[in-house]
């Protein structure tokens, strides 16, 4: 049934009707609206139009049947409430149109304050505001001309697709006629004459006069947001934020309370704690007798939130109590906006916060100190990508390195760059692989796609609660905000500050955590928790706030998860890193970067081989040093499994490149040399030419058409084994034959194996496994029989996309990803994050035949997928044994595995 079928369906929603649990249908800011009237906070009454709505209205470009009927109950029901009615001339009621999806994309969508004001009612708004506060119809007047050249300008834009920059100048004329650069400069005539030349922009663009009836105006504000789920900055962030395209976002239609009635008004945005620390505290950002989208623009400077104290103590002290109560409420941090209209306060919204990551660790073990929430909980608010970017290193600053300018501290971390003043220009040398600080006055959502190019983001205005600041912590970028020492010069591409002057290209470095700006590139230091894992921490931090928190939490997902966790190393230091990192084995060893560097002479030896004895001799050299590089990995890993892969890559690898070979041989036979033995090279090389080498002469193929090539390597496991049994240590192998298709395959490769390990392995207890990657789609399908012959399986899962899609790993990402990503067939590269739906089906088919056909048969991933997180929950989900990562990210896999764990348990007892 379509959704317009749905007769008598609901689509709006009175605050009062709904609760926080209702998101999915009324949006988080709707949910919360409607929770906070429910705790009896002062909200401003309105009501919400459901997503459902929206999405009806999308699917059909108009809006469902029974829509327009509700939203005229409703705002009956409203006008009866309030004692006025929209746009009535004599006392106007006014309304904002607020857009407000599932998940919070600030900026994105649209809003349209004002609603109600035109030419008539904007008098009888004055009429109300000076009969307030009668001393002031001079500023009442004021204020409603300022009011109705907002709406005018907010909805030219949002629904008429009016070019904002066009009431800009007109706003910015009329203050250059006043001899002014600010708005407060301008009195209620000058107001009137904008409104009339916005008027007159809105007609030239539209081709019609600025609607003046009020039901027409909400009718249309409410379509625009609709609509604007669609703008382009809004898909593309729900494309970076990974937030689907098919949930559409609520409107909330909400009374006017006005923050721009004079100096006993204000409006202002708050957090119940530091969301770039967690630290406890009052953080936010206060601005008198203005309109909440001054603060988020930036447009002018705030003042901390403490200051309100002084200016308005009743309303400080009344939200100080909400704050609080919101924050038991919720159980976590929740961030607000508010306005204070006359010295009465009203709660605009608020929404369990966005934080840093230090700040989600932080915070999440204060509220289990707090008994507001348990560890199970705790781990369920913090994720990987947050782990992830704790990771990173910030800057080495104990020498003289003195900032040329201070900002805030938006959004923590720390980048150096090619300083761009545009967005387009950040998105073209990002392209070219260079690293870029993008740096404007302030940012808009316009800017988006530059903030995703760029390294970090550094404005010289607005606050912790810009949009830079918010979008940029929002999306883990490094973001230095209001730094006002500096003066952007877009036009010519500079900026300066302090007597320098740096411009385009030139390097600088900005640190999100202290705000302050350097000239030049800054060297940088490995984050606290890397140094915890690895144990190099500094005693004296060893307990801060931060370290403790990851310290309990990873804790804890280690008690919780079923995965276990190993590594993709290839030397003894990997091996080692890994471990401190938390490994618990390896997971893949690839053998064939053994036979890089100055073993590659070995190989071609090897390759070239024109008898048997040659290859003989060639192979008696590698073995020893094999047998080596396997001693050290089974002793950095005292007894955990270590998976080797047998030899994988197309042999080519190891000659030089055909072209410039066959260059070579060229002049050389010119000039008159013996070229005898490159000319064998050349042949040779001929002879192994592939165009398709990923689908070629690779992996078991290799192994059963060089004689002895496997088999030695197997020999050298088998003999490091012993040796390191011997010499009073413990060694797991487990043998991996790649790129298997066929059972006939790996039973070929296992017999010889199995001969060598009896023949080597003798008496002294060690036990060597042999399996199989599982990386062909034919592996997958007929898993049932090559489980006859494996003791275990790993997925290989880069192969297995590859070979699943049929996209070469090599190419296909650079070239035309972009596109698929454009048109969303899907959200994230299949190479970073699983296909749940096709290649993860092979996995799901050939985990399951694989052991029906043997029971308790091991199974593990060691593609990039083991260290992603939402694969990682993939895999739980599958049943697999082990995720195998490479090291920096096995502290993500670990955390990933834990609220796999706990999320699955959550499911399971519901
Ligand atoms: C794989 O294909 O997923 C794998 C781990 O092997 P490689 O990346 O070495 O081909
Ligand atoms: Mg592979």
């Amino acid at each position: 049934m379509t959704v317009q079928e749905k007769a008598g369906e609901k689509f709006v929603y009175d605050f009062a009707e709904g609760n926080k649990e209702l998101r999915d249908l009324l949006g988080g800011k709707g949910a919360n609206l409607a929770e906070m009237t429910n705790l009896g906070l002062p909200v401003p009454p309105g009501f919400t139009i459901t997503t459902e709505a929206c999405r009806a209205y999308l699917a059909t470009g108009r809006e469902p049947d029974g829509l327009t009927g509700q939203i005229e109950a409703h705002l009956e029901a409203l006008e009866r409430e309030m004692g006025r009615r929209l746009g009535d001339p004599q006392d106007p009621l006014l309304v904002s149109v607020r857009s407000g999806a599932r998940f919070s994309m600030p900026g994105m969508m649209e809003t349209v304050l004002n609603v109600g004001l035109n030419d008539r009612s904007v008098q009888g708004l004055a009429r109300q505001a000076s009969s307030a506060d009668p001393d002031s119809s001079g500023s009442a007047d004021r204020f409603a001309w300022d009011s109705y050249r907002r709406l005018i300008q907010m909805f030219g834009k949002t629904v008429c697709e009016v070019p904002g920059e066009q009431f800009e100048h007109a706003l910015d004329e009329a203050k250059r006629a006043k001899g002014s650069t600010d708005d407060l400069d301008l009195d209620a005539d000058d107001l009137r004459g904008v409104v009339e030349a916005y008027k007159k922009i809105f007609a030239g663009h539209t081709g019609r006069e600025f609607p003046q009836d009020p039901r027409e105006q909400l009718d249309l504000a409410i379509r625009a947001v609709f609509a604007s789920w669609n703008a382009e900055r809004a898909i593309l962030y729900r494309r970076q934020e990974r937030i689907p395209a098919d949930l559409g976002t609520a409107v909330n239609v909400v009374a006017m309370v006005f923050g721009n009635l004079g100096p006993d008004s204000g409006t202002g945005v708050a957090f119940t704690r530091d969301p770039g620390s967690g630290a406890q505290g009052i953080y936010g950002d206060y601005l008198a007798n203005a309109q909440g989208e001054d603060v988020v623009a930036g447009i002018r400077n705030t003042v901390p939130l403490q200051e309100l104290e002084r200016l308005d103590p009743k309303s400080y002290h009344e939200l100080l109590d909400i704050m609080a109560r919101l924050e038991g409420h919720y159980r976590d941090l929740c961030d607000i906006e508010f306005t204070i209209e006359r010295g009465k306060l009203w709660m605009l919204q608020t929404r369990v916060g966005k934080r840093t990551a230090a700040a989600a660790f932080v915070i999440a073990g204060q509220l289990v100190d707090e008994g507001l929430i348990d560890l199970d909980e705790a781990l369920h608010r913090v994720n990987g990508a947050q782990l992830a970017q704790l990771m990173f290193p910030r800057f080495q600053l104990d020498h003289d390195f003195a900032p040329v300018a201070r900002g805030i501290g938006a959004s923590p971390g720390a980048a150096s760059g090619a300083v761009v003043f545009t967005s387009a220009r950040a998105v073209e040398l990002a392209a070219e692989g260079r690293s870029v600080i993008l740096v404007r006055r302030e940012t808009n959502p316009d800017d988006l796609n530059g903030m995703i190019a760029a390294q970090g983001i550094l404005t010289s205005r607005g606050g912790k609660t810009s949009h830079a600041a918010v979008v940029a912590r929002g999306m883990g970028k490094t973001c230095v905000s209001g730094a006002d020492g500096i003066e952007v010069d877009v036009p010519a591409k500079r900026f300066t500050v302090g007597g320098h002057t740096v411009a385009e290209g030139d390097v600088v470095s900005i640190d999100g955590t202290t705000g302050k700006v350097y000239l030049g590139e800054v060297p940088v230091m490995p984050s606290e928790v890397v140094q915890y894992f690895e144990g190099s921490l500094d005693p004296a931090h060893v307990d801060n706030a931060l370290v403790r928190a990851v310290r309990r939490i990873m804790t804890h997902a280690d008690g919780r998860r079923r995965l276990a966790v190993r590594t993709n190393a290839d030397t003894g230091a990997d091996a080692a890193r890994a471990r401190r990192f938390g490994a618990e084995g390896i997971g893949l060893c690839r053998t064939e970067h053994m036979f890089l560097g100055d073993r590659r002479e070995l190989v071609e030896r090897l390759i070239l081989a024109a008898t048997d004895t040659d290859r003989t001799a060639a192979l008696a050299a590698l073995l020893p040093l094999q047998r080596q590089d396997f001693v050290e990995i089974f002793r950095e890993m005292a007894g955990l499994p270590v998976t080797v892969r047998l030899i994988d890559p197309p042999l080519h690898e190891f000659l030089p490149p055909l072209e410039q070979l066959a260059v070579n041989v060229a002049v050389a036979q010119e000039r008159g040399e013996d070229v005898a033995k490159e000319e064998a090279l050349l042949a040779a090389v001929r002879r192994m030419h592939e165009e398709n080498p990923m689908l070629g002469l690779r992996g078991v193929r290799l192994g059963l058409v060089i004689p002895g090539l496997f088999a030695m390597q197997v020999r050298a496991i088998a003999e490091a084994a012993v040796a390191v049994t011997r010499d009073g240590g413990a060694a797991c192998p487990e043998i991996m034959v790649p790129l298997v298709g066929a059972v006939q395959e790996l039973e070929t490769v296992r017999a010889e194996a199995e001969k060598i390990i009896a023949e080597v392995v003798g008496d002294s207890g060690v036990e060597v496994l042999i399996g199989t990657m599982i990386e062909v789609p034919r592996a997958a399908l007929t898993a049932g029989q090559i489980a006859e012959a494996a003791q275990f399986f790993s997925f290989g899962t880069n192969d297995l996309t590859q070979m699943g899609w049929g996209f070469s790993r090599d190419d296909v990402e650079g070239a035309f990803f972009w596109r698929y990503l454009e048109l969303g067939i899907f959200g994230i590269s299949p190479f970073e994050s699983i296909d749940r739906d096709g290649v993860g089906r092979l996995i799901r088919i050939a985990a399951e035949e694989g052991r029906a056909a043997r029971p308790g048969l091991k199974l593990g991933v060691c593609g990039e997928h083991g260290g992603d997180p939402d694969s990682v929950h993939f895999f739980h989900e599958v049943g697999l044994d082990y995720v195998s990562c490479s090291p920096f990210r096995v502290p993500v896999a670990r955390l990933e595995a834990g609220r796999a764990a706990i999320e699955t348990a959550g499911s399971d007892s519901r």
